[in-house]
Formats: structure tokens, C-alpha cells, sequence
């Protein structure tokens, strides 16, 4: 069956929390998701403000239930990677990379993706030393020296994660002060391992088939060093996947599509959730409550079109 009622693009804590709501409320509804359900979330390692978990848990552990939970009220998700979306006569066209799919609402849940640094080296040793998730690649670091890049709760948070391996982090950021919240930067501050290098950025990431180390330039007097390190964390923000819908949708001058209260764009029956909007705080428990708001205002939309 290629047409249904709602199709939901993305399945991370956005995605999986309208799909529960849509499911739930018998709306027939289908997910695509490219990777594994999950989104930014299953990679992180400890979550430890999402209400409900008194101990915190792990990001793969808490999405997974999600996923799980969704699942078991019916919510069908497919592996597909969405390359097109249009909107003619009352109608979107999903084109996948397999398929073409159509819908009469649409909730984009596609969140964001690492922001790169811009600067050389970057591209060439992306994999080779250069990261964007520790918990990913973190292990592959015991007992080597390693640099991250940024000064808000990811850097921070994921440097306190990278000790567990590394014999030393150190925290590279551009001003005096971090961006992180207190408690992240209270407990890297109490760890031994981690080193803060303020007032300084990255010039160059250097090394021939492997990371050797950074150039890094002091703000305040230009001066600039070579610190030697074996990975290379890139925490400096996220930029929004709000591609496919750039024609259709308000976006902000960074690419945050603009929806009202109730996750609408302005195109009638496309809905954006999560990370990929504008907004003020951009963590599991907003995502999930876009989610449940996009699905339910996605259910009002379907009935004032007499579906
Ligand atoms: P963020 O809060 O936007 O922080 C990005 C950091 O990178 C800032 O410190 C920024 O410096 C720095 N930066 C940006 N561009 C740079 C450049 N070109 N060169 C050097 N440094 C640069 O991004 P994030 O840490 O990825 O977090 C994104 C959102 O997810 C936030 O809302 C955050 O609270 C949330 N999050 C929460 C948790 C948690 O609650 N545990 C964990 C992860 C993420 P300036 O400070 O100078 O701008």
C-alpha cells in the first residue's frame, strides 16, 4: 500500500513519539527512517534529565523503549532514505530512494546533523581520527590523548564520556567562558583527565593518514601552538536536515523550519517535530513533546479534510 493517511519522516525521539500519538489514535500512518530509530539520542550515553528516570539512562536503551512502545500500538517503520517531498492537489509525494510514497499529512522529524568545523584537515581525516560521536568512537581512543571541540553540553558532556578511555581530554573552546550547562561543566571540572584550553580555536587539524594533532590560535593574542593528540571530537552545534522541505516551509536564516504552537507550517498538512525546528531548547523531552502535539494537530488536520 503506497498511500497513507500520515507518513512520518524521521525516527528519532520526534518521530517515534508522533508516531505512538498517531498510532494510538488509529490514524493509518507509516515511518521512514534511513538509519536505525533512535536519532542524536541513541548516541548519546548517559541521559540523565529526561523526566521519569531517577538514575538516568542510556540514550540506546531509552529510544529503543520508545521504539518498542510505538511499535506495540502498531506503529509500522520502514528503512528508507526520503530523497523528495512535493505537495500537488491535496497530496504529498514521498519519493524514497526505493519508492514513491503519498500522504495527505506530513510530520518532518528529521532533527540535525553535526556542524563541521570548516577547517583542513577536517575532511581529510573524518574517520581517521576525526569525530562526531564518541559513543561511537570513543573506545577506539584507550589511552591515547584527545581534543574536543566546543564549549556547550555536548562537548562537555561527551569530554566527561571520552575519559573513560582517553588518558587525557582536552576541552578546546573559543571564549572564556562554556556554553554547557552548570552540572556538565561542574563534573568536568572535577575530573582529572580533562583540561580546558579557552580563549583559542582550531586552525588546522594535522597528520598523514592519521590524526597527529591541532593548530590552535589564541583569541587574545593570535599567537598560535601545535598540540599534539590523536582524535580530534567536533562539538561546535547542529545543523538543522530541513532540505526537503526548504521550498514548502518558513525557515530561519539557519535553516530551523518556523512552525506555530501546534507544529504547523505553512504549507496545510506538513508538520515539522523535534531538533529540525525552531525553537528554544533542543533535548529529548521537547522533542517528544513536539511529537505528541504534531500527531494530534496532524489528526484535527486529517478530519477538517474529511479523512
Ligand atoms: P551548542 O549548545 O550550540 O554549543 C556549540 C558550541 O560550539 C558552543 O560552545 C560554541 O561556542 C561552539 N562553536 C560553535 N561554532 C564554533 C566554531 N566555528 N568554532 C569553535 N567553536 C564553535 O551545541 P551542542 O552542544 O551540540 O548542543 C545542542 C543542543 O543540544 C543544546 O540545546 C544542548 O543543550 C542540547 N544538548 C543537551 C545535552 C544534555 O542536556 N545533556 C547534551 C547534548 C546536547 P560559543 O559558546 O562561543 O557560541
Amino acid at each position: 500500500m503506497n498511500e497513507r493517511e500520515l507518513i512520518i519522516i524521521g525516527g528519532g525521539p520526534a518521530g517515534l513519539a508522533a508516531g505512538l500519538y498517531a498510532a494510538r489514535a488509529k490514524i493509518d500512518v507509516l515511518m521512514l527512517e534511513r538509519a536505525m530509530p533512535g536519532g542524536l539520542a541513541a548516541n548519546t550515553e548517559f541521559i540523565e534529565n529526561y523526566p521519569g528516570f531517577a538514575e538516568g539512562i542510556d540514550g540506546a536503551a531509552l529510544t529503543a523503549q520508545m521504539e518498542a512502545q510505538a511499535k506495540r500500538f502498531g506503529l509500522e517503520i520502514i528503512g528508507a532514505d526520503v530523497m523528495g517531498l512535493t505537495f500537488q492537489d491535496g497530496k504529498f509525494t514521498v519519493k524514497t530512494d526505493e519508492e514513491e510514497l503519498f500522504s495527505h499529512c506530513v510530520i518532518l522529524a528529521t532533527g540535525s546533523q553535526p556542524q563541521m568545523l570548516g577547517v583542513p584537515g577536517e575532511e581529510k581525516l573524518r574517520g581517521r581520527g576525526v569525530s562526531y560521536c564518541a559513543t561511537c568512537d570513543g573506545a577506539f581512543f584507550r589511552g591515547k590523548e584527545v581534543a574536543v571541540i566546543g564549549g556547550g553540553d555536548a562537548a562537555v558532556g561527551e569530554a566527561v564520556f571520552l575519559t573513560r578511555f582517553a588518558s587525557g581530554v582536552n576541552i578546546i573552546h573559543r571564549r572564556g567562558e562554556l556554553r554547557a550547562t552548570k552540572v556538565e561543566q561542574q563534573r568536568a571540572m572535577q575530573n582529572e583527565k580533562i583540561k580546558f584550553v579557552l580563549f583559542n580555536t582550531v586552525q588546522e587539524i594535522i597528520g598523514q593518514e592519521e590524526v597527529e594533532g591541532v593548530v590552535l590560535k589564541d583569541t587574545r593574542t593570535e599567537a598560535t601552538q601545535k598540540m599534539d593528540v590523536n582524535g580530534v571530537f567536533i562539538y561546535v552545534g547542529q545543523k538543522p536536515d530541513s532540505q526537503l522541505v526548504r521550498e514548502m516551509a518558513e525557515l530561519d536564516n539557519n535553516g530551523f523550519i518556523i512552525t506555530d504552537d501546534s507544529m504547523r507550517t505553512r504549507q496545510p498538512g506538513l508538520f515539522a517535530a523535534g531538533d529540525v525546528r525552531q525553537k528554544l531548547l533542543r533535548q529529548v523531552v521537547t522533542a517528544v513533546a513536539d511529537g505528541a502535539i504534531a500527531a494530534v494537530a496532524a489528526g484535527k488536520y486529517l478530519e477538517e479534510i474529511g479523512k
